[in-house]
């Protein structure tokens, strides 16, 4: 998409402050948040406590501070409003006080796309001028958007464009909660005051949503979120749980966390982690069954092989029939694709009594990619292999291809990379393996 094309330059150049961690088992590297030039403070992505210390900082007595640290922190993540003089029940004196020194931000749009499936696409930029995308899928009964969690990507699974890309950084927590309240401005579905929250079905025991306000959409809900826009979750954990935490908080976006699934290539370490602080559904890059393959398509593999991830699955909090852990397979053409591969699937979800479903993707070619998709007879006869064996193994259908939307795989940059090119990051990526 010629329009993107502004992207490649942003994300090759590594931000100032933030080291690049090493390609295969980085160490997520916590990043100063480039101050505002207005010395303003962005509310957005800060807990209910952060704004209470920072309003005593500003001068409010402690009681005050967190009185209306309570009242913001409502009107920013529950209402979704995006001025302080609308927050009608904070004193007309004090709200010039906040505006003094406080923004409500929201990550810039520098471009929004529809495809003619009704998919949408943002193209969105940080404040220090790092761009990455964001994606809404809507279906019949639900609508999923699919958020970005870093600028880029420190690992470079072979199939995959965002990892042709270097890691420019972590996106903070406001950058990735962003998105979601962007995303309900965009479709207008912040509650309003005196209704029920139609649409949304909280269908979990925890019951985090309040029920005070009415969702006015214009189409389709957005109901789900998942973890697999740009970059690796897990490779920039803290501020993705402080993220999702803002997301789920019954005050705050109030989304359940059974419609919320984080993606991860496998970061084995801090998948145990991921299901004790965050608790969200989880989706696993699996993409193939032997070491081989895997080593060769999700390099992450030589660090932590298959049946280490695995066994991390089986150990992941959460995990039952009723929450089954998703694995992704994208089916590349003679890569992966084999009837032994389906068997070898079914076998290693068995070996580990795993509660599970295989989602089966068909890859979505870009420029200079080394593989091409399965024949559509091919993908079928997988999937029915899998299913026979009691394993739920749907096929993914690609959304948004007009509009290079393919979630997990946002096409950011058009630049067009010669197969020479892609092979010398890969080989320099690799040496960095040791
Ligand atoms: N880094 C995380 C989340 C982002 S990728 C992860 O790897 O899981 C989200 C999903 O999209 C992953 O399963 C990824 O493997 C898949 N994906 C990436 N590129 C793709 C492509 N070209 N075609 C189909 N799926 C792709
Ligand atoms: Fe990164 Fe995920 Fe793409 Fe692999 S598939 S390069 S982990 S974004």
């Amino acid at each position: 998409m010629r329009e993107m094309q502004t992207i490649s330059e942003n994300t090759r150049q590594p931000a100032a402050h933030m080291p690049i961690p090493g390609h295969i088992d980085p160490v997520p590297v916590p990043r100063e948040v480039t101050p505002r030039e207005d010395g303003k403070i962005d509310l957005i992505g800060l807990p209910r406590k952060q704004i209470a210390d920072i309003f005593a900082e500003a001068g409010l007595d402690a009681k005050a501070a967190k009185l209306r640290a309570k009242q913001v922190y409502h009107w920013l993540y529950h209402r979704g409003v995006t001025e302080f003089e609308a927050m009608t029940d904070i004193a007309k004196t004090m709200r010039p006080w906040l505006a003094e020194r406080f923004v409500i931000g929201r990550p810039e749009i520098v471009e929004a796309q529809v495809s003619n499936d009704g998919t949408r696409k943002w193209l969105l930029r940080t404040a220090d001028k790092h761009d990455f995308e964001m994606v809404f899928i809507p279906d019949a009964d639900r609508g999923t958007l699919c958020v970005s969690s870093q600028v880029g990507c420190t690992l470079n699974c072979r199939f995959c464009h965002t990892g042709t890309m270097r890691l420019v950084r972590n996106l903070t927590p406001g950058e990735i909660v962003g998105q979601v309240m962007l995303a309900r401005d965009s479709l207008g579905e912040w509650p309003k005051a005196g209704g029920t929250m139609a649409g949304l079905d909280f269908d979990d025991d925890d019951s985090e949503a309040e029920d005070d306000g009415i969702y006015t959409a214009d189409g389709r809900l957005l109901t789900n979120i998942v973890m697999m826009g740009m970059g690796e979750p897990l490779y920039n954990f803290d501020n993705v749980r402080d993220a999702l935490k803002l997301v789920m908080d019954g005050d705050g976006l109030a989304l359940s966390k059974r419609r919320i699934t984080l993606s991860t290539s496998g970061v084995v370490p801090m998948m145990a982690r991921a299901g004790a602080e965050i608790g969200v559904n989880l989706a696993v890059s699996l993409h193939a069954v032997t070491k081989e393959v895997r080593d060769e398509i999700v390099p992450i593999n030589r660090k932590y092989g298959i049946d280490e991830l695995l066994q991390a699955c089986a150990d992941y909090p959460g995990a039952s029939n009723a929450r089954r852990i998703t694995f992704e397979y994208v089916m590349l053409k003679d890569k992966n694709d084999s009837d032994d591969d389906a068997r070898e699937l079914i076998r290693l979800i068995k070996q580990y009594n795993l509660p599970a479903k295989v989602n089966l993707i068909p890859f979505n070619p870009w420029d200079g990619a080394a593989y091409e998709c399965s024949t559509p007879e091919r993908i079928k006869r997988f999937a029915e292999i899998v299913f026979a064996a009691g394993i739920s193994a749907p096929v993914r259908t690609p959304r948004g291809r007009d509009i290079d939307a393919a979630c997990g795989q946002l096409k950011t940059s058009a630049e067009k990379k010669s197969r020479a090119e892609l092979d010398r990051l890969a080989e320099e990526k690799q040496a960095a393996l040791g």
